[in-house]
């Protein structure tokens, strides 16, 4: 991969963060956008924009046919069956809060749903709400000290109705074996899904290799535009589901007193959906695929191994999760240094990292901090670039003081 070359493609990798190019490391956050995603969302307000569906016009036409060509092309990023089994949603959180929801509803008092405790809050919290609602209780497949998953104490059994786990963790940036807890899940009469938000952008995803029943992502962390994500559902997963919004663009016939449903996947698709957004993302699997997601693989893998091997030489430093493959991003702590004054520090070096508890507040304290830093890696990032999060690490020691002996 030429990374001049691609680092080309991305406008904002010149901007300027006190006084030079911005070291951009917050990529499990969001990542930048591509010319071509840009020029892809301007050219649809400028050439396509009316509303879809319903139009019997030209543009309306236009936008419908570009918004249901986007559905295809994620379908096939994916490796999805049908475009059908793909609904545009906001975000990866939308996504599993409509599956808690709307398949959440046959859930009975009793019934088990099994997490991990290194879960985004968004693949919990919809969880937490299901079971106040349901009686339904929450499991959790135990986490070795070495943020890998211990399987063999997973409590995946005959109560369990649905196992959802993230692909790879936002903080650990481990991976969790997902064909195998879909394995598990099927064998128990369970469902599976699949949290993908940090594996889509990095990694080959195919939702029928590994049988997930549900899987989400963010358009915003695979380098497409803000406010489209993605869920994928068995057809007749979502068939039998009732709708999780209800307005315009779900119904087939309303009456005053009751309503049919839409086919799937405009079931889940209640009012004027985030067309331009759609089209975007289409751009940006286009542009990954261009790249091609094993070199970007390659390349990222490359760079967080040298990222840990790094930190893990620096005195007075904590790598969290597992050694090895991972996903593309790191979480670490500078002893006598809070993360959130350590970003501020590194900020100042020009190096964006992210600084917190990362929607994982569980595993933080399981970890026993309240917060880390975090750097995490994309297609553009150099090998230049984790020298220099080096460089400002040690800064910031010597800033505060805090080299150990
Ligand atoms: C970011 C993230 C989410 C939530 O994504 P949103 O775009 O904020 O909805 C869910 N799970 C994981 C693992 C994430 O990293």
């Amino acid at each position: 991969m030429d990374i001049a070359k691609i680092r080309a493609d991305f406008p904002i990798l010149t901007e300027q963060v006190n006084g030079r190019p911005v070291i951009y490391l917050d990529n499990a956050a969001t990542t930048q956008k591509p010319r071509s995603v840009l020029a892809a969302v301007d050219g649809y307000y400028e050439h396509t924009n009316a509303n879809v569906h319903r139009a019997i016009h030209t543009l309306g036409e236009r936008a419908t046919a570009a918004y249901e060509a986007s559905r295809a092309r994620v379908a096939r990023f994916i490796h999805a069956p049908a475009p059908e089994t793909i609904v545009f949603v906001r975000n990866a959180s939308e996504a599993l809060n409509l599956v808690a929801y709307a398949w959440g509803s046959r859930l009975r008092a009793g019934d088990e749903i099994v997490l991990t405790p290194m879960e985004h809050h968004s693949n919990l919290i919809p969880w937490q709400l299901l079971c106040k609602r349901s009686g339904a209780v929450l499991r959790f497949i135990p986490l070795r000290d070495d943020g890998t998953l211990d399987m063999e104490r997973a409590p995946i059994g005959a109560r369990t109705k649905i196992v959802s786990v993230t692909h790879a963790s936002n903080v650990l940036g481990t991976l969790t074996p997902a064909a195998e807890l879909a394995a598990r899940a099927h064998a128990a009469g369970a469902i599976f899904m699949l949290d993908a938000a940090q594996s889509v952008p990095h990694m080959p995803v195919d939702v029928q290799a590994l049988d997930c029943d549900f899987l989400a992502f963010s358009g915003h962390k695979v380098y497409g535009p803000m406010g489209i994500g993605v869920l994928y559902g068995k057809r007749a997963l979502l068939e039998e589901m009732d709708p999780f919004l209800g307005g315009g663009e779900m119904i087939l016939e309303v009456h005053l007193d009751h309503a049919t449903w839409n086919d799937v996947p405009w079931k889940f698709e209640a009012g004027t959906p985030n067309v331009g957004g759609a089209v975007g993302l289409a751009a940006a699997l286009d542009y990954l695929d261009g790249l091609g997601l094993p070199a970007v693989a390659a390349h990222e893998r490359e760079l967080t191994e040298a990222a840990v091997n790094m930190l893990d030489e620096i005195p007075g430093v904590t790598v969290y999760g597992p050694r090895g493959e991972r996903g593309a991003l790191v979480s670490f702590t500078v002893e006598g240094i809070h993360p959130h004054d350590l970003s501020q520090v590194l900020d100042e070096e020009s190096v964006a990292v992210r600084a917190g508890h990362h929607c994982c507040q569980p595993l933080m304290r399981q970890l026993g901090v309240v917060a880390t830093a975090r750097a995490s890696f994309a297609c553009y990032n150099t090998l230049e670039e984790v020298e220099a999060l080096g460089a400002a690490v040690r800064k910031a020691q010597s800033f505060f003081g805090s080299v150990p002996h």
